[in-house]
């Protein structure tokens, strides 16, 4: 089975995960900090806040910007669900800006008609998480002029997205957010097994990511209520979560960094070969915009089904049956059960749901060598054809 993704992991990853295993920190020791600096200097951005994963970096992040009761966060419904957990999990209601068709991401005129209608109605989001989606940028220039208008704080959900570049400028680097958070779960970009990275150019949101992802105790005196009591004090002035990077982690992180231009580079190369190799398929390929540089994470086709005499489901497990790990991203958010419940239903972002009856992730990571991706080409062919 060729998989929709996968790490790329080598002989240096290894030997820096060893050698963390047989030094003295295996968590909360020099790894970490290495890591957040690493990411950081890359992006261009101030300040990086590593943790154990996108949906921790995102849950701190919403708490950071005083998400809570009362409040609305928006997002994409063509997202992973924690893109939308992260508001329920500070109590705050969600709702979702329909998707633009061509570029599979938040659509920005979907987004100010809704912002019209929410001022109108008093229910303007406090947050906004547009969602880099299969690693190209949202348009956040427009976003961010519409987020001074409306006065919303914004989160890139980029968890697709390091590597990539928007405007010249690294994805990550928040000029037109106040957060970036990344996923380096294995199956995208660059990974620590599991992991997160919350990146931003606020000091104090830093400062309080760092502090809810340890507890929310400090160790720092200028933080603390009154003198410390010794060397051994810390004080607890928040309700803080374990959400802490292992150095294990934070060093598989590292080294995989030295290779993050080789790994989105490559995805280059197989996504131009797939744009030419999928030309006479009844498939739609996905736009690259001219403002952008995606990181690639995904390489997600939609099928033509009105030319093909079977459903999304039958060619989707005939492709399964003939070898191929394809993936589809995403079941709408508000389709979700959990969602359902609370209030939402199908046809309620209908751009979202055309798109996913007839997509497909097709195989798309660093190690796939082109004979492989010559093999998903012949199975796309025999299963369309
Ligand atoms: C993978 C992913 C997440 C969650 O990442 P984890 O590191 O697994 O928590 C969140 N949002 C999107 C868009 C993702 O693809």
């Amino acid at each position: 089975m060729i998989p929709y993704g996968r790490q790329d992991i080598d002989q240096h990853d290894i030997d820096a995960v060893v050698e963390v295993l047989r030094s003295d920190f295996l968590t909360q020791g020099p790894q970490v900090p290495l890591f957040e600096k690493t990411v950081a200097d890359y992006c261009g951005v101030n300040f990086g806040v590593a943790v154990n994963s996108a949906t921790s970096a995102l849950h701190i992040a919403c708490l950071a910007l005083g998400l809570g009761r009362g409040d609305y966060l928006w997002t994409s419904p063509n997202t992973f669900v924690a893109s939308a957990n992260c508001g329920l999990y500070c109590g705050a209601e969600i709702d979702f800006v329909d998707i633009d068709p061509r570029t599979y991401c938040m659509s920005v005129e979907s987004l100010e008609q809704k912002l019209i209608e929410a001022k109108a109605q008093n229910r303007l989001p406090k947050i906004l998480v547009p969602v880099h989606f299969a690693g190209q940028s949202c348009d956040m220039k427009r976003i961010h002029k519409l987020s001074l208008e409306y006065g919303f704080s914004i989160i890139e959900d980029a968890s697709h997205a390091i590597g990539g570049r928007y405007l010249n400028k690294p994805i990550g680097c928040c000029e037109y957010s106040d957060i970036a958070v990344f996923s380096f779960h294995p199956v995208k970009i660059i990974t620590t097994a599991e992991g997160g990275l919350a990146t931003t150019n606020n000091a104090e949101l830093a400062e309080k990511m760092a502090l809810l992802r340890s507890h929310g105790i400090t160790r720092t005196p200028e933080l603390m209520t009154k003198e410390p009591e010794g060397s051994w004090y810390y004080q607890q002035i928040e309700l803080g979560f374990n959400y802490r990077m292992t150095d294990i982690q934070a060093a598989l992180g590292n080294s995989q960094m030295q290779r993050i231009d080789k790994f989105v580079a490559r995805r280059h190369v197989l996504r131009a070969r797939y744009d030419e190799l999928l030309k006479d398929l009844p498939v739609v390929s996905p736009t690259q915009s001219s403002d952008s540089y995606s990181a690639l994470h995904l390489y997600p086709i939609q099928l033509e089904l009105q030319g093909l005499n079977k459903t999304h489901q039958q060619l989707f497990q005939e492709l399964r049956e003939n070898g191929l790990g394809v993936n589809v991203h995403y079941i709408p958010v508000h389709t979700q059960p959990y969602y359902e419940k609370l209030g939402f239903k199908v046809g309620d972002f209908p751009n979202a749901e055309f798109y996913y009856e007839r997509a497909v992730s097709i195989p798309m990571y660093h190690a796939m060598s082109d004979e492989q991706q010559g093999k998903v080409v012949a199975i796309l062919k025999q299963v369309l054809q």
